[in-house]
């Protein structure tokens, strides 16, 4: 806790915690974004870039080490498509559609009285096969990846096996010696759940209070062994954390830490770059890219960041958003301290309908690596989520979880606020509106069984 003094400090020093420790809507440029890293990072050829290397020497993160996790989630593809027959359409690959949204922008427009050039469109990780989330991504890649360094180092298999052999009940049995622990609000459980326990592992999961019930029960009901917590999401990791070192046989995924979850997030970037070249759609200085994120711990949205900032350098802008009550990075980042500080401090309940952002005291690991690449950040009140929840129904039939939703008002946002009309000023970027591209990262949903979403939608 912090003392009144230090908070009185902190408070006179940052003049956003006065709207965030209300509970208010804020939109936040970051003043330590730098426009030229992106050119930076080509220069290093894929090499992590100076200002990473001098915060994490032991972290190598780099174009080269997305390409790995891209490989490796290659070399997995007919595994996935033999355990996951939805994803055989897409050969194994674990990847959501990008749609346009003219309706939606319709009904933003309406909404928030303004106009709203450009094109508004959908990346529908709400429908990412095996887990429903963005969290198939991150979650699903360490598993994978930790289970393909296990059967390598017993000489299983090699990098060039036919990985749709790890079905075979002999690999059940080997990773069945395995356990895998992880601390989640929801969704990375759910995911390192159905992936871990299809692989053979054991799988405990340590949920926080956020967590909505139907999800531990899909857990159990596939042999996964749920640990239930009444405090919030930190508790939940810090406990897993703790439990799991106690089992040498035991890998645990460090939400708050891990650099693998990352990597898997990051790969995203490069896939979209390619839907993109698909579509016809250009990212280039006469054609802006905007990107919205919703953010909890922060490493979906970091890993994301991460590979567009290495594929579109200066040409993406990414924007995050998170819940009034709980702006755990936004805290952060404003006043540098990172994870030595959390909106609980401040005097927030961290308490949101989101569960997916439900995260009180933010990623160090993540902070201090995006601390350069993110544009800014803003955060939306609950209610808001949920009216844009039931229009995204009415408008697109298009079913999201509340988190997923937080991304929706950042065009607007952006477009009217001060901060945001300076950012955009100070880029360049007024009279390139009119061809720019806005998208909002749908982050989960697909799996919320039928009443529950007929609950969020007569809310
Ligand atoms: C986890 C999650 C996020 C945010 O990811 P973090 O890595 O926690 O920042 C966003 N939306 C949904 C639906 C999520 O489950």
């Amino acid at each position: 806790m912090f003392s009144e003094q230090t908070l009185r400090e902190l408070n006179a020093k940052f003049s956003v915690l006065d709207q965030l420790s209300t509970a208010q809507e804020v939109f936040w440029v970051n003043p330590k974004y730098q426009a030229e890293l992106s050119e930076k990072l080509e220069a290093d050829q894929g090499q992590a870039s100076a200002p990473y290397r001098e915060q994490y020497p032991q972290r190598h993160l780099g174009q080269e080490e997305i390409l790995q996790a891209e490989a490796r989630l290659s070399r997995f593809a007919s595994y996935i498509a033999q355990a996951f027959p939805e994803t055989r359409s897409s050969g194994g690959l674990i990847e959501s559609s990008l749609v346009l949204i003219p309706h939606m922008q319709n009904y933003l427009e309406q909404h928030y009285q303004l106009t709203l050039p450009g094109k508004i469109w959908l990346k529908c990780d709400s429908h990412l096969p095996i887990s429903g989330s963005i969290k198939a991504r991150g979650g699903i890649y360490e598993v994978l990846k930790h289970a393909e360094g296990l059967v390598l180092q017993h000489g299983m298999l090699t990098t060039d096996s036919d990985y749709a052999l790890l079905a075979a009940s002999e690999f059940r049995e080997f990773f069945a010696q395995y356990a895998i622990a992880v601390g989640s609000t929801g969704n990375l459980g759910l995911s390192i759940g159905v992936i871990g326990a299809k692989l053979g592992f054991k799988v405990t999961v340590h949920m926080s209070a956020d967590a909505k019930a139907w999800k531990k029960a899909l857990l159990r009901s596939k042999g996964v062994e749920v640990i239930e917590y009444s405090s919030d999401y930190s508790k939940a990791v810090a406990e897993g954390r703790k439990q799991a070192e106690q089992n040498p046989c035991c890998h645990f995924v460090d939400d708050e830490n891990s650099q693998d979850l990352f990597l898997g997030y990051a790969v995203a970037a490069k896939r979209l770059q390619t839907q993109l070249t698909e579509l016809g759609i250009s990212v280039d200085a006469e054609h802006p890219l905007f990107v919205y994120l919703p953010c909890g711990v922060g490493g979906g949205p970091g890993g994301v960041t991460f590979g567009l900032k290495q594929v579109f350098g200066d040409h993406v802008h990414c924007f995050w958003a998170e819940p009034t009550h709980s702006p755990c990075m936004l805290l952060g980042l404003a006043t540098g301290l990172h994870d030595q500080i959390s909106v609980q401090d401040i005097g927030l309940d961290n308490h949101t309908e989101a569960d997916g952002l439900a995260v009180g005291r933010a990623s160090r690991f993540v902070g201090k690596t995006i601390e350069p690449l993110l544009s800014g950040l803003y955060t939306i009140e609950d209610a808001e989520l949920f009216r844009l929840l039931q229009a995204l129904n009415t408008s697109e039939n298009l079913k999201l979880e509340p988190s997923a939703l937080a991304g929706m008002p950042g065009p607007a946002r952006l477009i009217s606020s001060k901060a945001g009309q300076s950012y955009l000023r100070k880029h360049g970027l007024i009279n390139k509106l009119p061809q720019a591209n806005h998208i909002i990262w749908g982050t989960g949903g697909s799996l919320v069984p039928e009443e529950i979403m007929n609950q969020y939608l007569s809310r």
